[in-house]
C-alpha cells in the first residue's frame, strides 16, 4: 500500500464468536475477497475469535488488529466501547470480559420468560440454536429465530416490537462502567475508542458530556465513520473529533450478510488523524 492513500481498514466486525453469522475465519477471507488491507474482529465482550482470525489473516496475508466491542452502561444507556490493538491475553481485559459476559444467559432466561408471558413461548431454545456460544447469547439470536419461525420479516421488526425498552420481551441488564471498559482496554496496551455515535438515542447535550467523560477516562478514539452512520453523522462526529481532539476510526459493524458488507461505510475526511497511526500503521 503507498504511504499516500489510506489503507483499507474496516475496525468493526463480528463473527460467531459474538452475534455474528460467519465465523472468524470466513470473516477474514471475506475482508481479503473484498480487496481490504486490514481488519479488527470486534466481538461482543469476547476475545475468543481473535487467535483463529489472526492466523487466517496471516495466510490470507492482510493486516490483523485485536479488537473486541464492550457493553456499556452510561446513566442508563446501553453503550459500545471497541478496544483495539490490546494484548489479548491480559488478565485484567479477560477477567473484565469474563464479568461482563457472565450475566447474558441469565437475561435471556428472563428474556425467554417475559416473551412467554406474551404469548411467544420456548424462545431461548429457539435462539440458542443460533447462537455458537451459548454464554454469548444475545438479543440477535432471540430476533433471528422470531425471524426464523415467521413471527416477522427481519431482524429489525423484531427489536422494535420486542427488544428494546418499553417493548414485551426487553430486559435490562447490568453492562460494565464505562471507566471499567476503557481501564480494561488501556491496561491490555489498547485504545479505546466509541462505536457508532449515531446510533445512541441521547440528546446533543448528553453526547458532549459522554465524549468529555470519555475523554477524561483515557479513551482517544471515536467511529466517525460506521456501516450504521448516515452522511450527516459522519459530518457530525467529524466536528466532535476535531473539538475533542480524538483520533477517527471507520467500521462497517459487519454481522453477516445480507447486512452492511465489510468495508462499507464512507471513507473519513481527510483532515482526522486515523486511529491506525496509534496501532503502528
Ligand atoms: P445485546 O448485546 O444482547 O444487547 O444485543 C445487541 C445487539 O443486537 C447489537 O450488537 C446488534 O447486533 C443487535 N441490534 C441492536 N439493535 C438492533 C436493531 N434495531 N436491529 C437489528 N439488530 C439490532
Ligand atoms: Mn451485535
Ligand atoms: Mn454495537
Ligand atoms: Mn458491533
Amino acid at each position: 500500500m503507498s504511504a499516500s492513500l489510506s489503507p483499507r481498514f474496516d475496525l468493526h466486525a463480528h463473527s460467531t464468536a459474538s452475534d455474528g453469522l460467519f465465523s472468524p475465519e470466513a470473516v477474514v477471507a471475506r475482508a481479503r475477497a473484498r480487496g481490504l488491507d486490514g481488519l479488527a474482529l470486534t466481538d461482543h465482550d469476547s476475545v475468543a475469535g481473535l487467535a483463529e482470525a489472526r492466523q487466517k489473516a496471516a495466510a490470507e496475508g492482510i493486516a490483523f488488529i485485536n479488537g473486541v466491542e464492550i457493553s456499556v452502561e452510561w446513566r442508563q444507556t446501553p453503550m459500545h466501547i471497541v478496544g483495539l490493538g490490546f494484548d489479548a491475553a491480559h488478565p485484567g481485559l479477560l477477567a473484565g470480559l469474563k464479568a461482563t459476559q457472565d450475566g447474558r444467559l441469565e437475561r435471556a432466561r428472563r428474556m425467554d420468560a417475559s416473551l412467554a408471558a406474551a404469548g411467544i413461548a420456548g424462545t431461548l431454545v429457539g435462539a440458542l440454536r443460533h447462537a455458537a456460544h451459548p454464554a454469548q447469547i444475545s438479543r440477535s439470536h432471540f430476533a433471528r429465530y422470531l425471524v426464523e419461525i415467521g413471527r416477522f420479516a427481519d431482524p429489525g421488526k423484531v427489536f422494535e416490537h420486542y427488544l428494546t425498552p418499553g417493548k414485551p420481551g426487553y430486559v435490562p441488564h447490568r453492562w460494565a462502567a464505562l471507566a471499567d471498559a476503557i481501564g480494561w482496554i488501556r491496561a491490555a496496551g489498547g485504545v479505546a475508542v466509541v462505536a457508532h455515535p449515531g446510533r445512541y438515542r441521547i440528546s446533543s447535550g448528553q453526547m458532549r458530556a459522554f465524549l468529555g467523560e470519555f475523554r477524561d477516562l483515557g479513551g482517544e478514539a471515536i467511529e466517525v465513520s460506521s456501516g450504521n452512520h448516515m452522511p450527516e453523522h459522519v459530518r457530525r462526529f467529524a466536528r466532535q473529533a476535531r473539538a475533542f481532539g480524538f483520533y477517527a476510526s471507520q467500521g462497517s459493524d459487519f454481522h453477516g450478510s445480507p447486512d452492511t458488507d465489510l468495508g462499507e461505510f464512507t471513507p473519513l475526511p481527510e483532515d482526522l488523524p486515523p486511529v491506525w497511526r496509534l496501532l503502528g500503521w
